[in-house]
């Protein structure tokens, strides 16, 4: 029996975002007792909880998630464990490689490339915007690689000014943010990560529902 990690933060009213978007609310519209049936009402950015960038959303007529096909949402996965940088380090090249190599991965088209910070579990505090991030030549090397995806479990994949988000979406790789349970896929290179989109017209973003598939 195949054995599934949910990679996915709950979303609820509340649940923490980026610097400058709203709080998010799920906000009960009906319910059983008085309506016969239950429903809410959700309000929030496309970039709410664990969701995924695309190419739209840093790159000029790039593809909106609606026309990204939908096998870039799902390919084999590896995670890169950067839980031992610190705050604010760069995730390089050289440290992609370096785990890659210890791991006996070498990646390419149809390959989703994880990062593990730990920052997850900080959400919601100041210290959450302190994850690593990707640097240009970590940006670079992946893109050259033409994997399907990259993610993080931090609220963004990189900082100002954002080397990571231009040179991938740019490229067509699309960029999960705030991931959980990374942690249970270190050293498993090969798991089957599955992680759709709602399909918004347009859209930049989207919540997901993340999963690996561990055989
Ligand atoms: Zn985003």
């Amino acid at each position: 029996m195949p054995r599934i990690v949910d990679l996915t933060m709950k979303l609820k009213t509340g649940t923490p975002v980026f610097p400058g978007y709203p709080t998010p609310i799920v906000h009960k519209w009906t319910s059983i007792e008085e309506h016969g049936y239950y429903s809410n009402l959700l309000m929030f950015v496309e970039h709410t909880g664990t969701h995924v960038d695309a190419p739209a959303h840093f790159i000029e007529n790039g593809l909106s998630i609606d026309n990204v096909p939908p096998e870039k949402f799902m390919g084999k996965g590896v995670v890169v464990d950067v839980s031992g940088l610190g705050k604010r380090a760069s995730i390089t090249k050289e440290l992609i490689e370096e785990s890659l190599r210890d791991q006996g991965v070498s990646i390419g088209p149809g390959w989703i490339v994880l990062f593990y910070t730990g920052y997850d579990a900080k959400a919601g505090t100041a210290e959450w915007f302190d994850h690593p991030g990707l640097d240009e030549s970590g940006a670079l090397y992946l893109a050259e690689k033409g994997v399907n995806a990259v993610g993080i479990d931090a609220p963004s994949i990189d900082h100002e000014p954002f080397p990571g988000h231009k040179i991938l979406l740019g490229k067509g790789i699309v960029i999960y943010e705030n991931l959980t349970n990374l942690r249970e896929l270190i050293n498993k290179p090969g798991f089957k990560f599955i992680g759709l989109p709602l399909r918004i017209k347009h859209g930049s973003a989207s919540p997901v529902r993340a999963i690996a598939i561990l055989e």
